[in-house]
């Protein structure tokens, strides 16, 4: 049997007639930017989040970028960022001018070591971004208890981690500002780009309603200096039609991933671990292994698709030459970056698939 790493065509199929319906309907509608869809899944989002707001934006770069913004954040400030993340976190700081500060991950959770922060905190520092990476939640209250000693904003990256929990209320407003992608790949994912912020602070909602609109709020009046950065109609409607489905497909992942931690227990694999009091919703279900490399090989032997998220850690990309950051300067998110593997998961892996993936690997180490 081959197993792809993700079929995208699959959550389109299984949701067919609601999604097509909600693309027609926009279509019909004369809205084609912002406008009641837009709007009806922005109150939807921010309730299935358990935000008092959702401000619904073009990406989810865009996302980080504008919450950095709506805090004038900006040249000469300083962000924690994690070592270990997708770029995106990183080019968010430097997209407005600041400069990103990283700190490394425990390895246990990928996520960022809160027994670090405060030793990165400069006079200039003025946020935190903790990434909830693979889908499971940061120690945020780790965070924020660095971010008040320090008077410092904090904006989670949410990109992987739609309908997860942290003490049993979901990621969507914890802190300042809270980042998310809708990517197709992504938990919840659009058929196309999309991303959003959602909180509870209504005075940073409104500033990320206007700079995602030229900085206006009456048209043709331009409070500060905005950018285009809508989410797209037709996106929301997708993603109407999906977000009923979200914890269904949830479920899902959770067994998928309680498949893998049984099947892999007392082997060399590490597998991911998750303290008490986080809910993770297994966007990626990462292994560790010395081996990573062979390990890879011998699964695309056996048709199972693998990925590496990620290969290249940001401090080590050609894009940061400019921060001359060794390769040894965060030697924890260079190590993951040579173990990490991530197996096929996702609502539309069948019980057989994953047989399939088990049986390869248990037969490869
Ligand atoms: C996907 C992702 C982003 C960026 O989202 P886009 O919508 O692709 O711009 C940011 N951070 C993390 C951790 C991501 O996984």
């Amino acid at each position: 049997m081959n197993v792809p790493f993700l079929d995208l065509r699959a959550a389109y199929l299984e949701l067919k007639d609601a999604i097509d319906e909600g693309v027609a309907r926009v279509l019909s509608s004369g809205y084609y930017i912002l406008g009641p869809e837009v709007e009806a899944f922005e109150a939807e989002f921010a309730h299935y989040c358990e935000a008092a707001e959702c401000v619904g934006l073009a990406n989810g770069l865009d996302a980080l970028i504008l919450s950095l913004r709506a805090l004038d954040i900006g040249p000469g400030d300083e962000v924690i960022v994690p070592s270990n993340t997708y770029i995106a976190t990183w080019l968010a700081v430097s997209a407005v001018g600041a400069h990103p500060v990283p700190v490394e991950p425990d390895p246990a959770t990928h996520n960022i070591d809160v027994d670090r922060l405060a030793q990165a905190v400069t006079a200039r520092t003025r946020a935190i971004i903790p990434v909830h990476l693979y889908g499971q939640p940061a120690d945020i209250d780790g965070v924020l208890a660095v971010a008040r000693a320090h008077g410092l904003a904090v904006i989670e990256d949410a990109a992987q981690a739609h309908g997860a929990r942290y003490k049993g209320k979901r990621i969507g407003a914890h802190s300042d500002l809270v980042c998310w992608s809708f990517y197709p790949g992504k938990n919840l994912g659009a058929l196309g780009d999309g991303g959003a912020v959602t909180t509870n602070r209504s005075d940073l909602a409104a500033r990320l309603r206007m700079l995602r609109n030229y900085g206006s709020e009456k048209k043709y009046h331009n409070e500060v200096k905005g950018v285009n950065s809508r989410l797209d109609p037709i996106q929301a409607a997708v993603l109407r039609a999906k977000l009923p489905h979200l914890d269904e497909w949830t479920k899902r992942r959770q067994a998928l991933a309680a498949g893998y931690h049984s099947a892999f227990a007392g082997t060399s694999l590490i597998c991911p671990e998750t303290p008490a009091g986080i809910e993770p919703v297994w966007h990626l279900f990462v292994i560790r292994t010395v081996d990573r490399d062979w390990l890879q090989a011998r699964l695309t032997e056996s048709s199972v698709g693998t990925l590496v998220h990620y290969p290249v850690p940001p401090h080590m990309q050609p894009a940061y030459s400019d921060l001359k950051l060794k390769p040894d300067s965060l030697p924890i998110a260079r190590r993951l970056a040579d173990e990490v593997l991530s197996l096929p998961i996702g609502p539309h892996l069948t019980p057989d698939m994953q047989r399939t993936v088990i049986d390869a690997v248990l037969s490869a180490i």
